[in-house]
């Protein structure tokens, strides 16, 4: 066996994966090595060669299966233990091993792939899992090819790079010692002077590190047009839009969408970014004043980190479902990262150990309400990667990105009459400040898609040319932003904050479309929150075993790509603001 686990003890879930009883943090994997991992792909390619009954065909892909998860166990402990301290050297070095063995698997995987989609294996996996697997496999094989190995290995060091040095970020401000993520809570105060001033402390980290960050994306692009070249692509675009296993829209219905949010999201942004400047009773909205909604400040959790636990365990039990008895496991095997402090990642995510059998939670809390979003956002994911732990294929226990940031959104929205636990009587002033920084979230997210894309049609552009399709974004969807006097983001440089342009290209079109599905599930709540509560669960329990467009339908909801749906959601949301 080249994984063993030290130091635990095991038990049998029903589908006979080893469940560790202890906590994360005494979880222990040693790295796969290759020979074995080889020597059992040829066992099971000598299985799938043998002229033997269906049966053993379908043994043979349950035991690859059972292989992928074991790869991927480890590579999500790795993964999250470098994010949980970027500059520990032993995380570092296995963060590295994994990055370079990556590519082998990857190939070895693909070439089961490359089998299963052929006939006679074709009809007996759509026979026994359903046909979309065979077009996530086709996206797999259609995004890989032995001669980007290199690439890929080089890819995966400048992602390192560029969460490494955001991480290395300290600020010193009003005499408090700062990380980035930290930083934040800074944005939203309701003292302007204070929020200029934490403005302007994180423009000048940004604008001193601006030429490395320039050269570690613009090595990204070149690397990843390479390989898109090399695999016979145009450029990056279609190549990127097959990483992201989109089988049911393509590059013309995300345009569409584009043009939708143009229309009708951008003018009603522009009218409540000018409210918003009224309330503030400010003449004009610097960029800095756009995070506070509330002239009595931005609702704040009530309490410590402590309190907000107890809360949490609370939110979790009203809400049903199971989702209190997975977080008070989590809490037990102390699968939670949540607060922030030097050297942590930024960001926030969720893993999961399929092995260990539960999901993971990262994040960078700051004490602000932006705890309590990502707290059911992470948990959203959580929960729905739990209901799907025990799906026969591993391809099926996450679906893909948009739907699964439907379940995180998803419970966003649907926690608001939990939202008391956390704010008191400022519960509503919450949910509203949630409703109003999702819509104006839109345009944002949208730009964030439509520069990708100008960056990757246009792979040899220069860092200043890049800074230029930026700013050119924002005129376009966000274009009451105010840069004032910080010059690094008036140059078209803000989207370097951007964690996902970086490191999960065309990852980001996906918040926008899911935000869309989670507002129905909000609007439906309203009517009846029992059936809403149930089609979510429903959802969530699907887990990736269908296309997006085919999950959403499933469990009553209408596809972004609808015409009128966008329009529809915005206008609904903007008359309950007015309520
Ligand atoms: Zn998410």
């Amino acid at each position: 066996m080249w994984i063993f686990l030290r130091n635990v003890s095991l038990r049998e879930n029903e589908k006979g994966m080893a469940l560790n009883q202890d906590t994360f943090e005494s979880y222990c994997l040693d790295a796969p090595d290759t020979e074995s991992v080889s020597s059992e792909y040829l066992r099971i390619h000598s299985e799938l060669d043998k002229k033997s009954a269906e049966a053993d065909w379908i043994a043979a892909i349950g035991s690859w299966d059972s292989l992928r998860r074991k790869i991927s166990e480890w590579m999500n402990l790795t993964d999250i233990r470098f994010h949980q301290d970027t500059h520990n050297a032993q995380y570092q070095a296995a963060k590295r091993n994994s990055d370079e063995l990556k590519p082998t698997f990857l190939d070895l995987e693909v070439g089961v792939k490359c089998r299963l989609i052929k006939t006679p294996y074709r009809e007996i996996v759509a026979k026994e899992w359903g046909p979309h697997v065979l077009n996530l496999w086709e996206c797999d094989i259609a995004s890989f090819d032995p001669a980007i190995k290199e690439d890929l290995v080089k890819q995966s060091e400048q992602e390192t790079a560029f969460t490494e040095l955001l991480a290395s970020a300290q600020f010193t401000f009003r005499g408090e010692q700062l990380t980035l993520p930290q930083l934040r809570k800074y944005s939203e105060h309701l003292d302007r002077k204070i929020r200029y001033e934490a403005a302007t402390l994180r423009s000048t980290w940004f604008k001193s590190n601006a030429p490395e960050l320039d050269r570690i994306f613009d090595k990204l692009v070149r690397l990843r047009h390479s390989m898109a070249r090399k695999m016979g692509y145009e450029n990056f675009v279609a190549l990127g839009y097959r990483l992201m296993q989109r089988t049911d829209y393509d590059e013309n219905n995300v345009a569409e969408f584009r043009a939708q949010v143009r229309d009708e999201v951008v003018p009603l942004c522009i009218d409540l970014k000018r409210e918003q400047a009224k309330q503030l009773n400010l003449e004009s909205m610097m960029a800095w004043d756009e995070p506070l909604y509330d002239p009595r400040g931005n609702p704040l959790p009530k309490g410590d980190h402590h309190w907000l636990m107890e809360q949490a365990r609370g939110m979790f039990k009203s809400l049903g479902g199971g989702l209190d008895k997975l977080f008070s496991e989590m809490e037990q095997r102390e699968m939670l990262d949540l607060t922030s402090r030097p050297g942590k990642a930024g960001g926030g995510f969720c893993s999961d150990l399929p092995k260990l059998g539960l999901p993971f939670i990262f994040a960078n809390f700051n004490g602000t309400k932006d705890d309590i979003e990502v707290f059911t956002h992470e948990m959203g994911h959580a929960f729905q990667n739990y209901c799907s732990r025990l799906k026969p294929l591993s391809d099926y226990v996450w679906p893909t990105s948009e739907a699964c940031e439907v379940h995180s959104m998803g419970l966003e929205f649907l926690s608001w009459p939990q939202m008391g636990l956390f704010f008191g009587a400022e519960a509503d002033r919450f949910c509203k400040i949630h409703l109003l920084s999702s819509i104006a979230f839109i345009p944002y997210g949208t730009a964030v898609d439509h520069f990708q894309h100008l960056v990757y049609q246009q792979p040899q552009a220069s860092p200043g040319e890049r800074a230029a399709m930026w700013h050119e974004m924002e005129q376009i969807y966000l274009p009451w932003r105010q840069w004032g006097d910080l010059s690094n983001e008036a140059g078209g440089r803000f989207w370097q904050g951007q964690l996902h342009i970086f490191v999960s290209p065309f990852y980001y079109i996906d918040y926008v479309l899911a935000l869309v599905c989670a507002l129905q599930f909000w609007d439906s709540a309203k009517k009846d929150r029992q059936t809403a509560m149930q089609q979510y669960f429903a959802l969530c329990r699907r887990g990736g075993e269908a296309p997006f467009r085919e999950l959403v339908d499933s469990a009553g909801l209408q596809s972004p790509f609808s015409r009128g749906v966008l329009e529809g959601m915005v206008h609904k949301a903007r008359a309950c603001m007015k309520t």
